[in-house]
């Protein structure tokens, strides 16, 4: 699971730039479906028969991550930059990033009388060029550039970039192998453009036309010193989301999910969030209503560097997705 979990965080996959990490997860589920397929969008479908063709299950992890895209290249080969989701001046300063081309930069800024003053107009990123035309020999306006970070694992607690939501994304591929006996159609969708709003899930969404979607995303925890109060535990479980400002959970789903969890003494707690969204919150609006909700990954500093899980929960969130594929579909009228 590190392995496989370190591979999909430090692969290049900012927003609109997946087609690496889309390869690198379809070579790795290719043995374990029935059929597989890219939409037009960008999203990963694979799909695999159940038991029973009754109901349609459709889960979906993102396989974007958060990024910075350039806007400017000045004279002396500094390139100015626009946040892609939900980026902050404060977690991308003294940053390394990296571009597609494997073209590394050090993001920085302008000196400011008030470090309060720091925003992104102000920031700039070095990639070590002299010139405008240097660095057009490397980037141009509109490339796109993620954190550049390994994974680094201690104990229990691996910390990196783009654990949002490449950990959904692993949890997805190892649920997939591990997978005997579904009893619902399954359909895993490794979505695209999430954080930008969610956009690539809704229609794939619509052409699986499911029974029940469920996203598989990272939810932040409220247990660092003087943090803030939220319910959720790192290492303290999967967490079953009840709602986001994107999602009430349909009850019927978060029944079934507590149910499932309780069955198989799965390790679990709730996940209540007063912002925020994942793909369920697109699922669920999509043709005439789709009963949504989330396996959710407790995660600490979510959208920084230094993205930190536990693979305790991460193992909970894995055991969870297979319970509830290894189950029929419940009446959710
Ligand atoms: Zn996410």
């Amino acid at each position: 699971m590190i392995d496989l979990i370190t591979t999909l965080a430090e692969a290049y996959g900012p927003v609109g730039q997946e087609s690496g990490v889309r390869q690198t997860i379809e070579q790795l589920i290719k043995p374990y479906v029935d059929e597989i397929r890219t939409d037009p969008l960008g999203n990963l479908i694979a799909y695999k028969s159940g038991s029973s063709s009754e109901n349609r299950i459709m889960l979906s992890a993102h396989m974007d991550e958060i990024g910075l895209m350039v806007t400017h290249i000045d004279e002396n080969g500094f390139l100015r930059f626009q946040p892609l989701g939900g980026v902050g001046p404060w977690t991308s300063l003294g940053q390394r990033v990296r571009f597609a081309d494997g073209t590394v930069g050090a993001v920085s800024s302008e000196k400011l009388k008030d470090i309060k003053e720091l925003e992104f107009d102000k920031m700039f990123i070095d990639i070590g060029a002299t010139s405008a035309g240097e660095a057009q020999q490397k980037v141009r306006i509109g490339s796109v550039a993620c954190f550049d970070r390994t994974v680094a694992v201690q104990g229990k607690r691996l910390s990196g970039k783009a654990l949002d939501d490449r950990v959904g994304c692993a949890v997805l591929v190892e649920a997939l192998r591990r997978l005997e006996a579904p009893v619902s159609d399954v359909y895993a969708v490794f979505s695209v453009h999430e954080e930008v709003g969610a956009r690539g899930a809704g229609p794939a969404a619509y052409s699986i036309d499911p029974t029940v979607g469920i996203a598989i995303d990272v939810t932040p925890t409220g247990d660092t010193p003087e943090g803030e109060k939220l319910p959720v535990k790192l290492g303290e479980g999967v967490a079953i989301k009840v709602k986001d400002s994107s999602l009430l959970t349909h009850p019927k789903v978060k029944e079934h999910l507590a149910e499932l969890a309780e069955k198989a003494g799965i390790k679990h707690q709730y996940e209540v969030l007063g912002y925020g969204g994942t793909d369920a919150g697109t699922i669920h609006t999509i043709r005439a209503g789709i009963p949504s909700g989330a396996i959710s990954i407790p995660v600490r500093y979510v959208h920084t560097p230094v993205e930190m899980v536990d693979l305790d929960d991460v193992e909970a969130a894995v055991e969870l997705t297979c319970a509830l594929l290894e189950s029929p579909v419940p009446d959710l009228a």
